[in-house]
């Protein structure tokens, strides 16, 4: 985690006209300076910016903020990733808290694979560009595949001398040390004299989001050796293959523009349709999806379009990944490329217009893709059309979730149709999927309930909502919401305000009550959408009148729970105006003993049934992290609260 007082530092320095200009154009105008907006497309520019205020507003789509999200909207990343984003732009080192030694020395590993790795890129871009060699045959080659130079500066593409350790050398002069190019994959060992990995090799470098140089691919150009066609960088502390998509780093902006990501198999298929206008691509390099990646084109769209050429193998890759993609709610689309094309020779060929009018013709959905496929695949085979039909069945019922439901009832009719089986049978067999998910749903969460209750109920006998026998048991949620419509807005120290505070400390899962939670989520989702704090008024006239009546009790006896609370485990009673602190502490403090006595409720259970000694002895470990958080609140506020938890 980056440390308060770094974060606080790139916050001070961060300029909000120096960074956004440099992705837009800015004019002035008056106090204002104003440009086209880089979150939708304009003519006239409806993009203003405040350098005194540190904010941004688009008058056309709406978007606005700070420096930090629009360097989080901009560049698609999260609020940390951002802060490090800011902090490279102005050369600030940022404090790392909470570290073990372990992470510690990880992190030092991954930065210095970074800087070889950025060396390297560097170096064999300009091998490529400058040196004769490079020119004549890696710069050649890439001419032939009909790269422009500009294309070749995107990607960053270089080429390996064939020397066989001219990287060596040179990365050695520059004070690189061998074994952490061992460990990029950089170069080898053989019989004590080092060696290029890639020699003679064109390079593909594969970047993260945010630009940085995780690895490479590096294609052999002779073809009568045995060797590799393509080598990739190990798996190290920065290369991790299920996460790397290529490409992302260049589409990242396009893939959030059109809403859409186009997915290929290799590195040439991105750059080509790059080069032909089709920005919003990534590969998986030949793998099938692993769900990191999913994750990565989920933080950009949700539309997910797989280009895959007619050879059985990459269908088949195509399909391990899609029950995934399924299950995460994107919406999944397949096009089969014409015979013998893949991406990059069809853009090539036809061009970026006919490209698209392709893909939007033949566009085709899941359950049909694996139709059509599967059909030719079956032929007469009564055990592969009964297998067929079963995953057909499971992937129909998956969509119930994704999509609507008169598209499953279009997918079973149409399934039926074409494997000849009974609608009627299709439809139960659908169902009994559904059913097998939410019972397996089921089980899952009655395992969680099955914790050992805690008491939740302190004795406090002016509960005011003692009359409301469905919500008497539920005081201190009761309290916390209070607390939350009444004084979320505040300033509290160390977060943004008090909803902040309450959002991060309280996992709302310890909500037992399902009208607390309603209120909750119904508050947080206000302040997400609107931007601003929901008034009281919109919670006295809450759709649901248990709430409007609970509300209305609520708000009149105010403080009278959290003095008796206060008081039962010793915090101090602020006067006038501040008060609120010591109210939200002490709601806070209810929830944070819940979940650890939930916690070691928990771990009890698991330490009974435990056989393996490894992992009895992680479980006791965590046990007493949890004895010394309990022993922190109880040397705060005595141990009163305990008790009351843990009677019942
Ligand atoms: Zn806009």
């Amino acid at each position: 985690m980056i440390a308060p007082q770094s974060i606080q530092e790139v916050l001070n320095r961060a300029d909000i006209l120096e960074i956004v200009g440099q992705f837009v154009r800015l004019k002035r105008r008056g106090a204002n300076h104003i440009a086209n907006c880089p979150f939708h497309s304009e003519k006239t520019p409806s993009f203003y910016v405040s350098g005194s205020k540190g904010i941004y507003k688009c008058f056309g789509c709406g978007k606005g903020g700070n420096v930090v999200t629009f360097i989080q909207e901009h560049e698609k990343l999260t609020y940390p990733e951002a802060i490090r984003w800011l902090a490279d732009f102005y050369k600030i080192a940022l404090e790392e808290t909470e570290r073990s030694p372990e992470q510690a020395q990880q992190q030092k590993t991954e930065e210095s694979l970074r800087i070889l790795n950025e060396f390297a890129a560097k170096y064999f871009q300009s091998f490529l560009l400058e040196q004769e060699e490079g020119i004549s045959i890696g710069l050649s080659y890439f001419k032939q595949r009909g790269f422009r130079k500009e294309t070749i500066e995107k990607f960053l593409l270089g080429f390996c001398s064939e020397a066989g350790d001219a990287f060596y050398t040179k990365a050695t002069q520059s004070g690189y040390q061998t074994d952490l190019m061992e460990k990029a994959g950089l170069v080898k060992n053989r019989n004590g004299s080092h060696y290029d990995v890639y020699r003679g090799r064109v390079i593909f470098p594969i970047q993260n989001m945010t630009g940085r140089v995780l690895g490479f691919g590096a294609r052999i150009l002779k073809t009568n050796e045995r060797a590799p066609k393509y080598i990739n960088t190990p798996e190290n502390e920065l290369y991790i293959k299920s996460r790397v998509l290529y490409g992302i780093y260049q589409s990242r902006q396009a893939i959030g523009k059109l809403d859409e990501c186009f997915l290929v198999e290799g590195y040439t298929d991105v750059i080509s349709l790059h080069q032909g206008g089709v920005e919003n691509v990534v590969a998986s390099s030949g793998t099938s999806l692993t769900e990191e990646q999913l994750r990565a084109i989920g933080q950009l769209t949700k539309n997910l379009t797989i280009l895959y050429d007619g050879d059985a193998a990459g269908i088949k890759a195509a399909l391990r990944g899609l029950d995934m993609a399924l299950a995460q709610s994107f919406n999944v689309k397949l096009v089969l490329l014409p015979e013998g094309e893949d991406p990059d020779s069809f853009i090539q060929k036809s061009g970026a217009t006919k490209f698209h009018e392709y893909v939007k013709d033949k566009k085709q959905d899941v359950i049909s893709f694996r139709l059509q496929v599967g059909l030719k695949e079956i032929g007469t085979d009564p055990v592969a059309k009964s297998k067929l039909v079963n995953e057909l069945a499971e992937s129909i019922s998956k969509i119930n979730k994704a999509e609507d439901f008169s598209l499953q009832d279009y997918y079973i009719r149409e399934t039926a149709r074409k494997l000849d089986v009974e609608e009627a049978g299709l439809i139960n067999l659908v169902n009994k999927f559904i059913r097998d998910r939410i019972e397996q749903d089921r089980r899952q969460t009655s395992r969680e309930e099955k914790l050992p209750e805690p008491a939740i109920t302190p004795e406090i006998t002016d509960e005011p909502n003692a009359e409301n026998e469905h919500e008497k048991n539920y005081a201190q949620e009761w309290e916390l919401i209070r607390v939350l419509i009444e004084h979320g807005e505040k300033p509290f120290e160390g977060f943004e305000n008090v909803a902040d505070l309450i959002q991060q400390r309280v996992d709302p899962d310890l909500l037992e009550s399902a009208m607390v939670k309603e209120v909750y989520n119904a508050y947080f989702s206000f302040k997400a959408q609107q931007g601003t704090f929901p008034p009281i008024g919109y919670f006295t006239n809450f759709p649901n009148k248990a709430v409007t009546e609970q509300m209305a009790t609520l708000l009149h006896t105010r403080n009278e729970i959290s003095h008796n609370w206060s008081k039962m485990y010793g915090i101090e009673t602020l006067s006038g105006d501040l008060n609120f602190i010591n109210e939200a502490e002490s709601a806070l403090t209810y929830f944070e003993v819940k979940s650890i006595v939930q916690m070691q409720a928990l771990l009890t259970e698991r330490l009974r049934n435990e056989r393996d000694e490894a992992k009895i002895t992680l479980l006791q470990r965590k046990m007493l992290e949890l004895k010394q958080a309990e022993a922190e609140i109880v040397r705060k506020h005595g141990t009163v609260i305990l008790k009351m938890m843990r009677k019942g």
